[in-house]
């Protein structure tokens, strides 16, 4: 694979600062396919000072050239969108249609919905005796996850450009090459030099370099709660803003009217999809005791479909970590109906499309995120009853309701403590925020709400 073994900073290529490098494997065959530089808190000290000198001249930028360069950037994106799905392939081991249809189709959904707000926005507004401006917040620190590796970047870089902000990237270790492929994107878009810069690197060292610096003014996180918290008490101790997406322990919700068949077959897939790697994935369904046993049933029959279709997870350590969530479920009594902690291929890594019966609301896997293809069926007495465990986790992302009418999934939505409900299945809204409840995270992403998050706000008093 193509990869670069420089920095994209100040609109150039250029060295790094060491030569710390870090490996990227392909999941399905354990085979190294390139080498990017790690960064150093030199390189990400550069990366911010272009972002800063940059700032004045790209905020001043009239939204409608911004939205013209974002415009510009979706048809690089789509001019090269076989590339993106095979660069996503072979490092997220995804596959390939999966890769077109959704690590491909969605950011350059994101960049046009981006390209089109940027050029329709009122950052200007009366209220009264008063103008109030919406101005951009300044040097942004977008740190980025693996599991939608293109998505979670384009879902920060564009919204923060259509704001007026400058941007330094540091993606994440395990899909630095689809980042790397972005920044080329972002150039040939005509974007100003230090518009963008990307530092590629380890978490505890570039991450951490750029979450402290002090010319950053608002860093933007997709990833861990505990990384996530780490980064919120330092950017506290500034006064720092910060806009967190963090993990979900999503619930869905299977009320008696509904299609079972299909709400437990969308449900399945659901969760199947990108190997159980999404953090608004509904890894809870809940039923109501009389539908239990079938639903089980046609879940176990729709998990053991997929077999090793899913695709792999990302690497050896989540690998592990999701075997001991399965181990987990098993020793505390929960019942397994499909798959199970044994991979189904001797190389890569893969897991079994897993599903739990007689899982209980308190047991670890009904708690904490697994990130990986485990569907946990919880079952219910009645709607307050299932109300009462769809809310029960520290977690509030996402989720489902289905019901025969529409208006009584509504009902039942407006009760949950989470940022977003599907109803009966949904669909994807690149306009529609995206965020958490409790501590799923703080901030929204896409659409105005997440234009929002990269805006400060000044008044004029006339
Ligand atoms: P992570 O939080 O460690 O990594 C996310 C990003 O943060 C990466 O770019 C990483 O390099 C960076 N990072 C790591 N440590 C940092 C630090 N100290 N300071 C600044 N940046 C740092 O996530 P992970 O280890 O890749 O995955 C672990 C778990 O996180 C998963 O199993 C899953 O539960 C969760 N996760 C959630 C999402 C999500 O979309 N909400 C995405 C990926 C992972």
């Amino acid at each position: 694979m193509k990869a670069h073994d420089g920095m994209y900073i100040d609109g150039t290529w250029r060295p790094a600062a060491g030569r710390d490098t870090i490996e990227v494997v392909n999941p399905v065959d354990e085979q190294v396919i390139g080498r990017v530089p790690a960064g150093t808190a030199e390189d990400v000290d550069t990366a911010v000072r272009a972002a800063r000198a940059a700032l004045p001249a790209w905020a001043a930028t009239p939204p409608a050239e911004r939205a013209a360069r974002l415009s510009a950037l979706r048809d690089v994106l789509v001019a090269r969108k076989d590339e993106i799905a095979e660069t996503v392939t072979a490092e997220l081991g995804s596959p390939l249609k999966f890769s077109e249809n959704v690590h491909a189709a969605v950011p350059i959904a994101v960049a046009g919905s981006y390209a089109e707000i940027a050029a329709t926005h009122a950052f200007e507004e009366k209220v009264g005796n008063s103008t109030v401006l919406h101005e951009p917040i300044g040097v942004v620190g977008a740190i980025t996850p693996w599991n939608y590796p293109l998505h979670q970047i384009v879902a920060k870089v564009a919204p923060a450009l259509a704001a007026g902000c400058t941007v330094v990237l540091k993606p994440a270790e395990d899909t630095p090459l689809v980042a790397q492929l972005f920044a080329e994107a972002v150039h040939e878009a005509g974007v100003p030099a230090g518009v963008f810069n990307l530092v590629t690197g380890r978490g505890p060292v570039a991450g951490q370099a750029l979450a402290e610096h002090p010319g950053v003014d608002l860093v933007s996180f997709t990833g861990s709660t505990a990384v996530g918290r780490q980064i919120a008490v330092t950017a506290g101790a500034a006064i720092k803003k910060v806009a967190l997406e963090l993990g979900g322990k999503s619930a869905n919700v299977i009320l008696p009217s509904a299609d079972l068949a299909k709400a437990v077959n969308v449900g399945v897939a659901n969760v199947m999809s990108n190997s159980g790697q999404t953090c608004s994935a509904w890894t809870r369904m809940l039923v109501h005791s009389a539908q239990y046993d079938e639903a089980v049933a046609l879940a176990a029959t729709a998990a053991a479909k997929y077999g090793d279709r899913i695709g792999p997870v990302v690497n050896a350590k989540q690998q592990a970590r999701v075997r001991s969530y399965i181990e987990k479920g098993v020793a505390e009594g929960a019942r397994l109906v499909a798959g199970g902690p044994e991979s189904p291929r001797e190389q890569g890594y893969f897991i079994a499309p897993t599903v739990f019966a007689d899982v209980t609301p308190e047991m670890t896997i009904a708690q904490e995120e697994i990130f990986g293809p485990v569907l946990s069926i919880l079952r219910y007495d009645d709607e307050d009853d299932a109300l009462r465990i769809a809310n029960g986790t520290v977690y509030g992302l996402a989720g489902a309701v289905w019901a025969g009418e529409e208006t009584e999934a509504v009902a039942f939505a407006r009760r949950m403590d989470t940022g977003q409900v599907d109803i009966n299945g949904g669909r994807f809204n690149p306009l529609a925020p995206f965020g958490g409840y409790k501590q799923s995270g703080v901030g929204r992403e896409l659409g105005s709400h997440g234009l929002a998050e990269y805006l400060q706000t000044k008044s004029l008093q006339f």
